[in-house]
């Protein structure tokens, strides 16, 4: 099954003079269960085609799925609903709020969706990502790596179609972004989860199934199961 399909995408930004190509017909499918990295210069439109696939923005042209939800020609309230339901997000900066314990952060997506955790999955999450010990603490009183597990459960936790992950190791030294990886990479094999990935950095993409490469605006290349040196 397909999580997420982009079907010649296009998304200009201004115009006039200061028209900006940022996607020229990518399309591309998101399998259910695999792992994807998107790398590519800075301004090649990595996030662009993320906040389209996620609905975060409007295409210009073209289409964009995620699972069966055609997402493109949504209004504003099938857009939230969307994003509330079917897409999880990690962020560079973790995004977690500061007075909110781990626990309740990483409730908060179930609780705004008026959906009921799962206590036996919301345990193999917490154990998965090895918070036991975390989960009355407040973001300021976890470590860097700690936070974006707690990102990480938040978004696995209400099990959607997909998470997109931007950049989520940028923040953290290689051991924390080992172990967010590790966790993401077993989230995939483990439990079917699909994610998506943007990364600048070669090691965070050999934890993906696969590689895609943008320049200007569009899919340049593609790999299977990448090696760190593949991808430099
Ligand atoms: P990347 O994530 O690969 O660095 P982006 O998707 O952020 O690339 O940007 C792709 C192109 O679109 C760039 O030229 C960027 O300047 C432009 N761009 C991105 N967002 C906007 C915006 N909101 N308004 C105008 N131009 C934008
Ligand atoms: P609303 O306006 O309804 O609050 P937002 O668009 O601000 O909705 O946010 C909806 C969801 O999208 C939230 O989960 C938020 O964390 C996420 N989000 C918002 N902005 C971005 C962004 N630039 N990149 C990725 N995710 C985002």
């Amino acid at each position: 099954p397909v999580a997420a399909r982009a079907d010649d995408v296009w998304k200009v930004y201004g115009s006039g003079e200061a028209e900006v190509i940022a996607l020229r017909g990518v399309s591309v499918t998101f399998q259910r269960g695999v792992f994807t990295a998107i790398m590519g210069p800075s301004g090649s439109g990595k996030s662009t085609l993320m906040h389209c696939l996620a609905g975060l923005d409007s295409v210009t042209r073209g289409e964009v799925h995620i699972g069966e939800t055609r997402v493109t020609g949504l209004g504003d309230s099938g857009l939230t609903k969307l994003r509330r339901d079917k897409v999880g997000f990690i962020f560079q900066q973790f995004n977690l709020l500061p007075t909110l314990s781990a626990k309740e952060n990483i409730l908060l997506p179930l609780s705004i969706a008026g959906r009921k955790p799962d206590d036996a999955w919301f345990d193999t999450v917490i154990k998965t990502v090895a918070l036991q010990d975390r989960l009355g603490h407040r973001p300021a009183q976890l470590s860097g790596g700690q936070q974006q597990r707690v990102a990480c459960a938040r978004a696995l936790v209400a099990r959607p179609e997909v998470i997109f992950a931007d950049e989520p190791t940028g923040n953290l030294d290689s051991k924390s972004g080992a172990d967010v990886l590790g966790f993401l990479r077993d989230s995939v094999k483990t439990y079917g989860q699909t994610i998506v990935m943007v990364t600048h950095d070669p090691v965070a993409a050999s934890y993906a199934d696969r590689v895609i490469f943008l320049a200007d605006g569009a899919v340049v290349d593609e790999l299977s199961d990448p090696t760190p040196d593949m991808v430099l």
